[in-house]
């Protein structure tokens, strides 16, 4: 995977993508965090660990996911419009490429212990179904009051031989999850660290990315075989961390007439004050150990963000594309609550397919949307709706 030019992906020695990256980080974790990004360098170009991971890819995930041609969506927008099948992995979501990926560099750099935050508690599962497979152990740190409200997860985690640890203090969620997972790090540096999406010091953004970047591997081929070439013209994700976004951006960054789109979730709108439109309200700072894009008050405290959808409620965006937003490369549409409940029981009742409620906002922002006759637009549908039937049945009143 080496490359003569610079890759936009490919952030310089320091971690940066522009000036977006890096790692922020207590002294005490410098060690570790060097160690993986050796790792990291060594292994992502050994074709022995490489073929391990998409031999695992390929016959224990269940790739390559279909590149699927909506009809329906394709009339009523007047475009080509496909979805990128991520809710047919196993597990339910894209998260499982990261984590096999990970947990196979884990295992090189002869680790015995992984550990995870997590927020709804889909990173989580992945995790550690990864570890049940590879034979870790696993401790996931979850905030008390997610562990409450997303009890399933917490139940599979622990079947799956996990230790489900419950961070009490603060706001009792993601972030005082991730604060218990460094904490726990820094006091046991043989541990690995998985973290869940393109965010955190470097190496972490570039690795997930990379490990992420599948997603558009398989789209060049898939639309060579389907339309005859290997570009579309638009792609459509939507962005918590960024780490779906990341991979179904990854081989197109550098084609420039491919439009990246980045859907971000207003939550109620984007200045209600309940939102997770990180681009659109947020500016510079440190977050979870890298320069980026996060929204804050005026004495640079984190806000609180708001999303219907767990997995998109996040105070921050990866560094890589706080850099592409930034810089123009790609686009960030806002997209709310209603706006994606919508789109997920219209994509539900004409194409029998259940998206996950973070998956459903980068479906919403084709509303918002004009196009052509012949573009060649895909939306990568991150997930599987299962987890969020609740939501629906409250929301719609069913
Ligand atoms: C976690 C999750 C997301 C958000 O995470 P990213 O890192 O931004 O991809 C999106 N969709 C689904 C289905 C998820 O589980």
């Amino acid at each position: 995977m080496s490359v003569l030019t610079k890759k936009f992906t490919e952030p310089d020695e320091l971690g940066f993508f522009g000036e977006f990256g890096g790692a922020f980080i207590p002294e005490l974790l410098r060690a570790n965090v060097e160690e993986l990004d050796a790792a990291f360098r060594t292994f992502r170009q050994d074709e022995t660990f490489l073929n391990e991971y998409r031999e695992l890819l390929k016959h224990y995930v269940g790739r390559p996911t279909p590149l699927y041609f909506s009809e329906k969506l394709s009339a009523q927008h007047g475009a080509r419009i496909y979805l990128k099948r991520e809710d047919l992995n196993h597990t339910g979501a894209h998260k499982i490429n990261n984590a096999v990926g990970q947990v196979l560099l884990a295992k090189r750099m002869g680790k015995t212990n992984i550990i995870a935050e997590t927020g709804a508690g889909q990173h989580g599962v992945a995790t550690a179904t990864v570890c049940a497979l590879l034979g870790m152990n696993c401790t996931v740190y979850m905030g008390e009051i997610d562990m409450k409200r997303q009890a399933p997860n917490v139940q599979r985690m622990r079947f799956l031989g996990a230790e489900v640890v419950a961070a009490t203090s603060g706001s009792k969620t993601l972030k005082d999850a991730t604060n218990e997972a460094i904490r726990h790090w820094i006091n046991h540096p043989d541990a690995y660290y998985l973290i869940g999406s393109v965010v955190g010091p470097h190496p972490y953004p570039a690795m997930v990315a990379e490990f992420q970047a599948i997603i558009s591997q398989e789209i060049k081929i898939q639309l060579q075989e389907l339309e005859g070439r290997n570009t579309p013209d638009t792609v459509i994700a939507c962005v918590g961390g960024g780490s779906n976004a990341a991979g179904a951006f990854y081989e197109f960054y550098d084609e420039e007439n491919v439009e990246l789109i980045a859907v971000e979730a207003s939550g109620l709108g984007v200045h209600s004050g309940h939102t997770a439109a990180t681009s659109a309200i947020g500016s510079p700072g440190v977050l979870h150990g890298s320069m980026t894009l996060l929204m804050q008050d005026e004495f640079g405290q984190v806000t609180e963000p708001y999303s219907i959808s767990a997995g998109l409620d996040y105070p921050g965006i990866g560094p890589l594309h706080a850099h592409a937003i930034q810089t123009g490369r790609a686009k960030a549409i806002p997209v709310t609550d209603q706006e994606s409940l919508d789109a997920a029981m219209h994509l539900t009742r004409t194409e029998g397919i259940i998206p996950a409620l973070e998956s459903a906002h980068a479906l919403a922002a084709l509303n918002k949307m004009t196009f052509t006759k012949d573009q060649i637009v895909v939306v990568n549908l991150s997930g599987r709706g299962d987890k969020d039937l609740n939501t629906y049945f409250e929301r719609f009143e069913l």
